[in-house]
């Protein structure tokens, strides 16, 4: 579903990402995982064209992502992205946050982005906070509604770059339960994270990404109990 291939960037001098290729099939989460710096958030910003590449090709369902015009807003709305921070509207409710998208892009009218909306508010345990503001929330909710938001444009792939790492530790499990329960319904993701009790329980693929290349690709359960690299197990020994 998502095929990058021989993916080349440079921040000036800076060689962020060495020829990375990486094939993510339907249905499908994987799991990126690496020291700070090695880019990772690089990596994900490219496959929605938030970042240009140098060179190689990133598909998502066969097709390229244009640099620009409609066609780019399009297909950029069939990946959904959630960050660090919560990136919410913050003079817009929430329901206004996730119908937003749905009724400028995908054109759909607004009773039916409401209602669809309201099912998905309901689905990450948030719809009775429907009509107050971002601010109004624990960030646990905030994060849960910048995912609700995504789900809103119906996206065909979901990336999640350290979408806990900003979270007090009560609310990590609110947040990973939702991407949990994505995850076992099927939805293909990419998801940046340190949490390995989910990509044991969500992922299919761990990828060890460190100084812009991937390092190593194993199964979760071998990669943290047996890493093939020494990088990764220089890694792994320092966040265990
Ligand atoms: P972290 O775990 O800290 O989030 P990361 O793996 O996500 O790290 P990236 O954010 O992708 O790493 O950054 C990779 C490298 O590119 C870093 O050295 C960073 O300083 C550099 N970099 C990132 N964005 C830019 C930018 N806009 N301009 C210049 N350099 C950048
Ligand atoms: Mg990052």
């Amino acid at each position: 579903l998502v095929v990058v291939e021989n993916v080349n960037k440079h921040f000036g001098e800076l060689h962020v990402l060495k020829d990375i290729n990486l094939t993510v099939d339907p249905g499908e989460v994987v799991v990126v995982i690496g020291p700070s710096g090695g880019g990772k958030s690089t990596l994900c910003r490219s496959i929605n064209r938030l970042e240009p590449i140098d060179s190689g090709t990133i598909r998502v369902d066969g097709k390229e992502l244009p640099k620009e015009g409609k066609e780019l807003a399009r297909l950029r709305a069939d990946v959904g992205m959630v960050f660090q921070a919560f990136n919410l509207f913050a003079h817009k409710s929430i329901l206004e946050n996730v119908t937003l998208g749905p009724v400028k892009v995908r054109r759909q009218g607004k009773q039916e982005s409401e209602k669809h909306a309201m099912e998905l508010l309901e689905r990450v345990g948030i719809a009775d906070q429907a009509h107050k503001y971002p601010a109004q929330l624990s960030g646990g909710q905030q994060q849960r509604a910048a995912i609700a938001r995504s789900l809103a444009m119906r996206p065909k792939v979901m990336l999640f770059d350290e979408p806990t790492s900003a979270l007090d530790p009560e609310m990590v499990n609110e947040v990973l339960d939702v991407m949990t329960g994505l995850a076992r319904e099927g939805m293909t993701m990419i998801v940046v994270t340190h949490e390995m009790g989910f990509a044991r329980r969500a992922a299919q693929k761990v990828v060890f990404m460190a100084d812009g290349q991937i390092v190593e690709e194993n199964t979760p359960d071998e990669f943290f109990t047996n890493a093939r690299t020494e990088r990764a197990k220089d890694f792994l020994s320092k966040i265990l």
